[in-house]
């Protein structure tokens, strides 16, 4: 919220500044490796692809420590540096990278397409890539923001390796907690579900997983009261929100996994959307129900979630613009 708010108050001067407009072939909003990765592919293929990068420059990969399952780094990678080279390489080849927020979008079928940025610059673009991501939701607890990236980390894919043979908390009960539990069971000793109700949200299958798993034990009725330690977490304070009683139980790692949001809420008068928000996408492409605007990454990716896979998602998209507006140009060639 705070950084949207010195946005607005940086940008807010801009506004009233005269509006200018720029025709783009392909326009690409949102960064991280869905968005670098159609930048390459787009720019390798000669459609002078614009991105703007948005508030975060490189997606949630920039709040993350080492990227350890990400093909082709042997020793791992830090996810912020990760991000850079991933820049690096679609600017080397002819990406036109902005810092940059896109505020609305006016989308028909077949385009152009117009986006406003920053309220005051309005691109008028031949395709649109959407590659906007999602955000993790957090408890909103201080010493969860404290500790961030000091054991408390909002993917256990990502970080779970570095609790190996420790014990570690995750809290949530939907599919995804659950998956990341029984993730997290295989290379931690014990792993401490914390569902604040009598019951999972995940499906029955999931719940069955979790519930025969030895070595992790589920906290029903229970929420986190503090995480706790000074630079790195060492335990988290639980409270039944039944019975009242707290209880301290020695943690390395403190996993949130109650569920993404996709940063999709500026489509969602043209686009079709989930009901969680997510854009659907025609399966096997990136083809929204506009033609001519594409989605990679997270923003239509609520299951595998991972930077390989946004990686591989952005590249399906800038070919499928690719050949979309070859198919449009050849058409309209021989009208
Ligand atoms: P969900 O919204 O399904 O679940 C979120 C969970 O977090 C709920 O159990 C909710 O509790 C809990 N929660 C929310 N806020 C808090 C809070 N402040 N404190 C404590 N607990 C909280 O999110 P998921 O990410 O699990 O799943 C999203 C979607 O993706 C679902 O449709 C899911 O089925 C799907 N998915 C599918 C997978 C697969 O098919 N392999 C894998 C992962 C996800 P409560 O239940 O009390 O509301």
């Amino acid at each position: 919220m705070d950084v949207i708010f010195c946005y607005i108050l940086l940008t807010l001067p801009f506004n009233f500044m005269s509006q200018e407009t720029e025709h783009v072939e392909c326009l690409i909003i949102g960064s991280g490796p869905a968005g670098y990765t159609a930048a390459i592919y787009a720019a390798r293929a000669d459609m002078k692809p614009v991105m703007y990068e948005g508030l975060q420059p490189g997606g949630q990969l920039t709040i993350t420590t080492d990227v350890e399952n990400y093909p082709g780094y042997p020793d791992g990678i830090m996810g912020p540096e990760m991000m850079d080279l991933f820049k690096k390489q679609a600017v080397r080849l002819g990406a036109d990278v902005r810092f940059g927020m896109v505020t609305s979008v006016e989308f028909k079928n077949g385009g152009p397409q117009k986006v406003m940025v920053d309220g005051t610059k309005e691109i008028i673009a031949e395709s649109v890539i959407i590659s906007t991501g999602a955000s993790a939701k957090w408890l909103g607890l201080p010493s969860e923001e404290r500790l961030n990236g000091g054991g408390v980390s909002a993917c256990a894919v990502c970080d779970g390796f570095f609790y190996r043979g420790s014990d570690v908390a995750i809290v949530g009960a939907g599919d995804t907690a659950c998956e990341e539990a029984a993730y997290l069971s295989k290379i931690c000793t014990k792993v401490y579900m914390i569902v604040r109700r009598d019951a999972f949200r995940a499906s029955k299958a999931m719940q069955h997983r979790v519930q025969n798993t030895p070595n992790i034990e589920i906290l029903f009725n229970s929420e986190t009261d503090e995480i706790l330690g000074d630079n790195v977490v060492e335990a988290v304070r639980v409270k039944n929100n039944i019975t009242g009683e707290k209880r301290e139980i020695p943690v390395k790692g403190f996993f949130v996994a109650i569920g993404h949001e996709p940063n999709t809420q500026i489509f969602k008068d043209y686009l079709n959307l989930d009901e969680q928000g997510y854009i659907i996408t025609k399966p096997g492409t990136s083809y929204t129900n506009v033609e001519g605007v594409f989605c990679a990454g997270d923003a239509q990716d609520k299951v595998y979630r991972q930077a390989v896979t946004a990686a591989g998602s952005g590249c399906m998209a800038a070919l499928d613009a690719e050949r979309w507006l070859s198919a449009k140009h050849s058409a309209a060639a021989m009208a």
